[in-house]
This record gives C-alpha cells, sequence and structure tokens, in this order.
C-alpha cells in the first residue's frame, strides 16, 4: 500500500531540508496544513492525497499561462531532444529570444540571460555600479529584488526600522547595507533630496508596480521624477521588472508607463514556469559585459541561457505576443477585484481590494489606497489568514501571507470565478 500523504512527506522533508521547504515562504503553506504537490494542469493543483486546489499562488507569479500549457510544455520537450546544455559559444535559440526581447521591450538594446530574477538584478547593479564608479544604491522600501546582499534589505522591516536600512538576513555583508540608500516609494521628493545629498549613488532600483507588498501603484509622476533625476546625474535606473514584466504587459509595465529605465531585470512570467530570466538594456552598460572574464564586467553562469528554460521563453513570449493573453487576464483580474469589494460592502468588512491586471489581494484592517510601504503595516495578518484558511478548506489554494498577492492565470476562467467568489462569500460572512 502506497501510504505517501502530503503529512508524510512535509514529515520526511522537515528532517532534511531546512524547514521543510525550499523557502521560508514556501513553508508558510503548512500553517494551514500540509500539503505536498504532485501535479498541476492550466488553473488546477493537485496534491499527493489526491486533493485539488485552484492555484491562485502560481508559483509566486511565474505560470501566466496556465500549467503546463500545451505549445510551452511541447516546445522544452523538443528541445530536451535535441540537446540539453551545451554551455559554449552561443545558440540560434538564444539569439531568437535575445531579438524578441529586443523588439518587445523598450528599454533593450542587448540582453543577458540568467536563472532567476536575483542573478538578473544583481547583474544590473554590477553593470551600473560599473559604469558609475560609484557603490550606492538608491531602492525603495517594501521592494524585493532577491536575496543577494546588494539588495534584501527594507523589504518587510518592522514599524521601527522604517527609514532606516533594515538587512533582511543574518550574515549579510554589512558594507552592502551602509552602501544602500532606502527612500519611500512615491516620494519624488526624497528622491531629488537623495541626489542632492550623495554624489555617490551608482544605481537606481525600482519595481515599476512594487508587487513585493502585494501592490502599490506608481503616483502620477514619481516614475517620471526618478527617470529625470537619474539621467541629469547620469546614474543607470533599473526597473525590476521580475513580476511585471510579460504578466502586465507582453511589452513590460515600462511600455504602459511610457518610463523607459536604463536597465531592466526579467524572470517569472517569462518562461510560463521553467528557470528563465534576463537582464537587458542600453548598449553601452550591457556591452560592458562582452569581455573575456578578466575585464570589463564579468557575468557568467554554466546554466545561462539554458536550451530549455530559452525553448519555453520563446513559446511563452511567442503566444502573449499572438494572444490576447493579457487583456483577458486584466480583465479577469477586474472581476475578482470588484466581486471581492462588493463582498467587503455586503459583510461590512473594514478593509481594501488592491491589485492591478491579474493580480489581486484583500487587505483587512485598512482603507484608503496605499501610496508605500508604511501603508500595508497596519494590516490586519490573522484575519488575513483565516481567509486564506477558509478558502483553502473550499479548495483554494494561495500562501497565507497577507502581503503575498494571488495571480490569474490565462487558464483562470468564469467558472473559476464564480466559484472563487461563492467561497469568499461564505468565508467573509462566516
Ligand atoms: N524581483 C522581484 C520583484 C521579485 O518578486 C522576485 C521574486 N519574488 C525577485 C526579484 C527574485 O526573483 P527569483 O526568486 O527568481 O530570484
Amino acid at each position: 500500500m502506497d501510504d505517501t500523504t502530503s503529512r508524510s512527506v512535509v514529515e520526511r522533508a522537515r528532517a532534511v531540508i531546512p524547514g521543510g521547504a525550499q523557502t521560508g515562504l514556501r513553508a508558510q503553506a503548512y500553517d494551514l496544513g500540509e500539503v505536498a504537490f504532485s501535479e498541476s494542469s492550466g488553473p488546477t493543483l493537485e496534491t499527493v492525497d489526491g486533493e485539488e486546489f485552484t492555484d491562485y499562488h502560481l508559483a509566486f507569479g511565474p505560470i501566466v499561462l496556465g500549467h503546463g500549457h500545451p505549445a510551452v510544455d511541447d516546445a522544452a520537450k523538443a528541445t530536451i531532444d535535441d540537446g540539453v546544455l551545451y554551455g559554449a559559444a552561443t545558440t540560434a535559440l538564444e539569439v531568437e529570444v535575445a531579438e524578441r526581447v529586443v523588439d518587445l521591450l523598450p528599454s533593450a538594446e542587448m540582453v543577458n540571460f540568467c536563472n532567476s530574477g536575483t542573478e538578473a538584478t544583481y547583474h544590473a547593479i554590477r553593470l551600473a555600479r560599473a559604469y558609475t564608479g560609484n557603490d550606492r544604491v538608491l531602492k525603495f522600501e517594501g521592494c524585493y529584488h532577491g536575496w543577494h546582499d546588494y539588495v534584501d534589505i527594507s523589504v518587510y522591516p518592522p514599524r521601527e526600522r522604517v527609514g532606516e536600512t533594515h538587512p533582511e538576513s543574518d550574515g549579510m555583508l554589512p558594507e552592502a547595507v551602509d552602501h544602500t540608500e532606502v527612500l519611500p516609494f512615491n516620494d519624488a521628493e526624497a528622491v531629488v533630496e537623495a541626489f542632492a545629498e550623495f554624489d555617490d549613488i551608482g544605481a537606481v532600483i525600482c519595481e515599476p508596480i512594487p508587487h513585493s507588498v502585494d501592490c502599490l501603484v506608481p503616483d502620477e509622476g514619481f516614475l517620471e521624477t526618478l527617470r529625470e533625476t537619474t539621467a541629469e546625474n547620469d546614474v543607470p535606473l533599473i526597473f525590476d521588472e521580475v513580476i511585471t514584466g510579460f504578466r502586465h504587459s507582453a511589452r513590460g509595465m515600462q511600455h504602459e508607463l511610457g518610463v523607459t529605465p536604463d536597465l531592466t531585470a526579467l524572470a517569472k512570467a517569462m518562461g510560463n514556469g521553467y528557470p528563465v530570466a534576463a537582464v537587458c538594456g542600453r548598449e553601452d552598460l550591457m556591452a560592458q559585459a562582452g569581455g573575456d572574464n578578466t575585464s570589463g564586467v564579468v557575468i557568467s553562469g554554466t546554466y545561462s541561457g539554458h536550451p530549455v528554460g530559452l525553448a519555453a521563453a520563446s513559446e511563452t513570449l511567442r503566444v502573449l505576443s499572438a494572444e490576447p493573453v493579457i487583456e483577458e487576464i486584466t480583465a479577469l483580474g477586474e472581476r475578482y477585484r470588484e466581486g471581492l469589494d462588493g463582498l467587503f460592502s455586503e459583510h461590512g468588512i473594514e478593509g481594501r481590494v488592491v491589485g492591478y491586471g491579474s493580480v489581486f489581494s484583500p487587505q483587512f484592517g485598512v482603507t484608503g489606497e496605499p501610496q508605500r510601504y508604511e501603508d500595508v503595516l497596519g494590516l490586519d495578518e490573522e484575519r488575513f489568514v483565516a481567509f486564506a484558511r477558509g478558502m483553502r478548506e473550499r479548495g483554494h489554494f494561495f500562501t497565507p501571507n497577507p502581503y503575498k498577492r494571488q495571480h490569474l492565470s490565462w487558464a483562470h476562467g468564469e467558472a473559476e470565478l464564480e466559484t472563487y467568489l461563492a467561497a469568499a462569500d461564505a468565508v467573509l460572512g462566516s
């Protein structure tokens, strides 16, 4: 008899994997009961126990077309049959995907591939520092750009550390923290003041729509000021489009907002779940990496430009360009937000529903439009966890972290919307 259950898998995981999952954020799923997944398809996840959930987690966002999109998976499988890894010279596939990215993103003149968003932001900052010869990185509170020491700072600072530089992890290099300046999002004046105060700014990095704290929307003029001020000072502006790129627009959020950064970090939706990421940008900045790995900017990685990830990216970008994916998931996102909003009113719940495009998140105990990280700090975490528990019990999966948004894919539709709102009605009314 097969005695493999979610509980037994998680028990074994706890003995051999720190925290029982690959990251602390993944392990948070166990707060609502042990789950171990074995299959996924379209909008659905299945556990080893055969329990099914509609997936609103979507792996923290990459699954934009739905799990197991046939064209993407077929392209990946065909590539495996042809040859998995060369790790020397180039491939036609690599060139084709780079050309596609250059065609799509306003900021992209040249492209380097890697395998994660963390690598992409690391490369971007190194390129910017090399160009300016300056060390200080300017970032915004509440923005996550990956786990490396240059940026894992003031993503979720406790209230008493707001406005300071707050390392998110033990073991980080103090010098990296010292060389970081953290500003509130949407504060254009603070950006101008920082440039007046510091003459050693080497890079400015920003999520155009910060989704690391559910969702902050840029005020009119904020990103424009960021663009103007960085240009005046000849400091590269990096947009971290790891979540927004290929989810909110096939051409990047930069295209929708009409603000073109100097460098862009891409990952997540680029490969519909396959590990592929990129840094792209201005030719003179990117060309610094064109040396022989003993001079200029070193960008390297055994698996960079991995054919399987690139095959998935090629197909994902083709589908996103040819089909009305973004329009449809954006319209559906609007209906989830409206539906939840209506239920909040109906049940007299104090709160708000934030989001953009195919991303949404109910926030309890806070009202008004959040402008910056501090505005999210007061939300009722316990109430969110209770909501997530009720939804999980009714077959809807998302992580019980109140700062982690829910996502939609092209495989979600009317049926999912209806069952989600019916479940939310029951949970919010109970
Ligand atoms: N930037 C943003 C905006 C992200 O959301 C993430 C991942 N959540 C990263 C960078 C890091 O990407 P990865 O996990 O692929 O390293």
